[in-house]
């Protein structure tokens, strides 16, 4: 088998321009970068505002395991495969951070014969919508050291800054830092840190914005540090939205590329899933409901977490609720969440299967509790053995649950058909239903308790002293209407990692709340929250080079 970089330099690709001649946007309604990737015009997203929606498919996984479960492999296959049988689709991805890619995590364009292209520039540079968040995101930081500096108008309180600045890397040694140093001149010392710029909330508010003027106002809200009288300071108090905005103004327009059957992608906006939502921009998934038939978008981590905060954070920004969810599992995934080490993942275990699926039942569950259709995907991998298989599909079957195989991985599209039609067949008998988990005016406490409970199977959720004071203060401050944004452990439907499976009779504490008030929720923190990763012993980045002749190897 080919690597997955090897699979896209020898895929031949179509001119962009041709790629969006099939969703019906002409070379006027795009702004090109090269002839492989372009930006969608503001003007023309707004002018599709009043186009009907097609169909949206969410796709999301059980718990992630290191064993690997490959959701987006699954989106990029399901969407080729839907186009393969006629559907006229688009595909709307997040984009990936440069930390992770010379870190551990490989690629985010998919993988095998279900990718993105083009993968190179995709997982590096790209348009720049990453470098334009980092530049906006420590502009604001510039912003309020010089406030402080130039007489501190606000009253802005130095021990106090809760904006952090912000770069799209991998760096364990910038997490704290000390700005300011080196006397008068130089600034007003303070503590400072780092954020991964996909941890910003600079890339939520892109992620969750409908256009221009609405961002403005988002980032108008951001509140930044308190005075020393402890009242928020906040973005407007400083008078920088504009700045910010115009920043941002090419950030936020969808990027459109291909995948390697040309299906149309749109790749746009990639915020954490922990300190954040966790799903590609809502500019990018409105575009594509408006533009194709079905439009196949995906949450980051498990279901728990990224289809949880799409359901209750995205849904809310955009016009529709997904039509069908697709849970993608694995069996070595599954082997794990039964107990199975991951040196014994190779080993048939029918029987690990029967106790792992647990895991995937408690998704399945939960999905259905928001009253939404569900389809299983089982990514299939070469080692998988018959008997593992089908022992799967039976408990499946039992259940009553729709489900295919699948093998995008291996055999791209053709191996999505299954998948595909029962993709269609399910979403055509959709009933116009969802039922929130919970509504704007339950308290911050009682939406919490909703997730833990109906959500990870918890018995109860304790709140430590300060963040009870915490949802206090945010109340009376007129905060307590928005979303929770969970923070907890992606590895467990608990906050403990090890806790694999279906875990029961577990308490979940809350340690402390953050607001994001221009993304528009309320992150509670479950754990320890890593907002800027550090580097493995042996970064990825040790096995890439570029050649002479520009060909590059070591991108997975
Ligand atoms: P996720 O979106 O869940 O993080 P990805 O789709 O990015 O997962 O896949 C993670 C890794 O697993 C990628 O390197 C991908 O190539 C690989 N992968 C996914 N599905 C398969 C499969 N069926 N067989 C082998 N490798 C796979």
């Amino acid at each position: 088998m080919l690597s997955d970089i090897q699979i896209a330099q020898q895929s031949k690709k179509k001119k962009i321009k041709e790629i969006a001649q099939t969703i019906q946007l002409t070379e006027e309604d795009l702004e090109l970068y090269g002839d492989d990737k372009a930006k969608i015009k503001l003007e023309t997203i707004q002018q599709l505002k009043d186009k009907p929606n097609g169909k949206l498919v969410l796709v999301t996984s059980i718990n992630p395991t290191p064993a690997g479960e490959g959701k987006s492999t699954i989106s990029v296959g399901l969407a080729d495969a839907l186009s393969r049988v006629g559907e006229s689709t688009i595909l709307a991805l997040r984009e990936p951070s440069l930390g992770p890619t010379m870190g551990i995590k490989g690629g985010a364009a998919g993988g095998g014969y279900a990718q993105v292209i083009p993968m190179e520039d995709i997982n590096l540079h790209f348009t720049g919508d990453l470098h334009a968040l980092t530049s906006a995101n420590n502009a604001l930081s510039a912003f309020i050291d010089n406030h402080i500096y130039q007489g501190n108008e606000c009253n802005i309180n130095p021990t106090t800054v809760s904006w952090k600045r912000a770069v799209d890397l991998n760096d364990r040694a910038l997490r704290q830092v000390v700005v300011g140093l080196g006397g008068r001149i130089n600034g007003v010392p303070r503590e400072d840190g780092f954020d991964i710029t996909v941890a910003s909330e600079l890339m939520a508010i892109l992620c969750l914005t409908t256009g221009l003027n609405d961002l403005k106002e988002r980032l108008k809200r951001i509140v930044v540090a308190e005075t020393y009288d402890k009242k928020p300071v906040t973005v407007a108090d400083l008078q920088v939205e504009g700045a910010l905005a115009l920043l941002l103004k090419d950030a936020i327009k969808p990027n459109l590329v291909q995948t390697l059957e040309h299906t149309p992608a749109l790749v746009h906006g990639g915020p954490f899933a922990n300190i954040a939502h966790g799903c590609n921009s809502v500019l990018a998934t409105s575009t594509a409901m408006k533009l194709a038939d079905y439009t196949v978008t995906e949450a980051g981590f498990g279901a728990d977490l990224g289809a949880e905060k799409f359901l209750d954070i995205k849904v809310p920004n955009l016009e529709k609720s997904p039509d069908v969810v697709v849970i993608v599992a694995t069996i070595r995934a599954l082997k794990m969440h039964g107990g199975v080490l991951k040196d014994q993942l190779e080993e048939e275990n029918v029987e690990a299967i029967r106790k792992g699926f647990s895991n995937l039942e408690k998704h399945i569950e939960n999905i259905q509790r928001y009253e939404l259709p569900v389809v299983v995907a089982i990514n299939e991998f070469s080692k998988d053995t018959p008997s593992e298989i089908n022992g799967l599909a039976e408990l499946l079957e039992q259940k009553n649950i729709p489900y295919a195989n699948a093998s995008v991985w291996a055999n791209g599209s053709e191996g999505g058909v299954e998948l595909a039609q029962k993709v269609i067949e399910i979403s055509d008998q959709k009933r116009e239903t969802f039922v929130p988990l919970y509504d704007d005016s339950s308290t911050l406490a009682e939406k919490v308790q909703r997730v833990v409970t109906d959500i990870y199977g918890g018995k109860e959720v304790s709140f430590t002293k300060k963040a009870a004071a915490q949802m206090k203060l945010f109340e009376r401050r007129g905060w307590g209407h928005l979303p929770v944004c969970m923070a907890k452990t992606q590895y467990s439907l608990s906050d403990d990692p090890k806790k694999l499976g279906r875990p029961e009779d577990f308490s979940i504490t809350v340690r402390e709340f953050i607001p994001k008030l221009g993304a528009g929720f309320i992150v509670a923190l479950t754990g320890d929250v890593l907002t800027m990763p550090g580097l493995p012993k042996k970064p990825a980045a040790l096995n890439m080079d570029i050649k002479e002749n520009g060909e590059i190897t070591g991108l997975f």
